[in-house]
């Protein structure tokens, strides 16, 4: 029978968040369910989770597949209290704040307890580390004998119980140096990179992609020898019909960002009803809509824009609009993607009725 010890008594008080930081949530469950749930398989016969009398109601409400029990002062005594619970032959010992843990390393812990009796997992240092002392370098170990200690960390029970008893009131940092000081040297076994522990505040933040589609149209007409489009004024037959200045391509950006980021579209920021943004320079909105993304902790990955309009040639200007749509959006012109087509004569662009833009956006936000 295999037991589970997921230590979460202690207080995660260098992520500076409110709370315990095992509540915070990723991708809506919290951390220490995730741990949990990480746990969850069909050879795991039992799970004890550690608690600090604070946060024991609503660990034993989130976890109800789990034994809850009170943890102590120091996460040694901690452990010592879970394994008098313990009922498997075997126990594993994990950091509430590793919910990243595969079910390899999982199995591999178990695997190394069965053949060595005992099951660390450990990654080779990759970076040179050495020993200091007055901040001074006292000794460089040669790296290839250099790992970094993680969990789950795997034992026979009678024997990690067994140095729990002898380590008394000792504090240790983890289960396999008690194990190593007492028992015997523990037997390592290398985990994965993505097992990392949640620690600071930054170890929390979650990267996501996020697209957006944005398509606008405007409709020739205005007595005008120009158009404005991606910021840049380009010599045309007929001006474009307008609250603002017209600039079908920017409109589509707008809403492309603004979709990505799962805000309202310009409409919403840039009534036209709103005698403020009569002939706006839509280069300047756009400054604001970028404003609004990165509030939302958005940064643009790319920006693909595709022009329809029969008319007027618009290839002579598009390296200057790449180059302006890039300065705005702090993106280098070869991010801001512009290509532009005739619809061959077909419909009201063929017609030179109108102009259609479609733009997707691309964001990447972290938080
Ligand atoms: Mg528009």
């Amino acid at each position: 029978m295999i037991s589970v010890i997921i230590c979460g008594a202690g207080k995660g008080a260098r992520a500076g968040f409110s709370e315990n930081k095992l509540f915070y949530p990723l991708d809506g469950k919290t951390v220490i369910e995730r741990t949990v749930e990480a746990f969850s398989l069909p050879f795991i016969d039992e799970i004890i989770v550690t608690s600090s009398q604070a946060d024991e109601e609503r660990m034993r409400a989130l976890l109800p597949q789990a034994n809850v029990v009170l943890g102590g002062e120091s996460r040694t005594q901690s452990v010592r209290n879970a394994l008098r619970e313990v009922k498997g032959d075997i126990v594993l010992i994990h950091d509430g704040a590793r919910p990243f843990v595969s079910e390899k390393v999982i199995s591999d812990c178990i695997e190394s307890v069965k053949k060595y009796d005992s099951g660390i997992c450990a990654l080779p240092a990759t970076d040179t580390t050495v020993l200091a002392a007055n901040g001074c370098i006292r000794a460089v170990p040669d790296r290839s004998e250099v790992y970094t200690v993680q969990t789950p960390q795997g034992f026979r029970t009678a024997a990690i119980r067994r140095a729990y008893e002898l380590a008394g009131d000792e504090v240790f940092t983890d289960d396999s140096s008690v194990y190593s000081r007492y028992i015997a040297p523990a037997a390592l076994f290398v985990g994965d990179k993505q097992n990392r522990k949640l620690t600071f505040h930054e170890d929390f933040m979650q990267e996501t992609y996020r697209s957006g589609i944005g398509i606008d149209t405007h409709a020739f007409g205005k007595e005008q020898d120009f158009i404005v489009m991606g910021g840049i004024k380009i010599p045309s037959f007929s001006g474009l019909i307008a609250h603002s200045d017209g600039d079908v391509l920017l409109h589509a950006v707008m809403d492309a960002l603004l979709s990505a980021a799962g805000l309202p579209d310009i409409g919403h920021y840039f009534p036209d009803s709103d005698p403020a943004y009569r002939g706006a320079d839509s280069a300047k909105l756009l400054e604001e809509v970028v404003a609004r993304i990165r509030a939302e902790d958005c940064t643009i990955v790319n920006l693909s824009i595709a022009v329809q309009a029969q008319a007027p040639k618009l290839a002579p200007y598009i390296g200057r609009m790449m180059e302006k749509i890039g300065g705005i959006c702090a993106l280098p012109p070869s991010r801001v993607g512009i290509t532009a087509g005739t619809n061959e004569g077909l419909g009201y662009i063929g017609e030179k009725k109108g102009i259609t833009v479609t733009a997707i956006a691309l964001l990447k936000q972290t938080r």
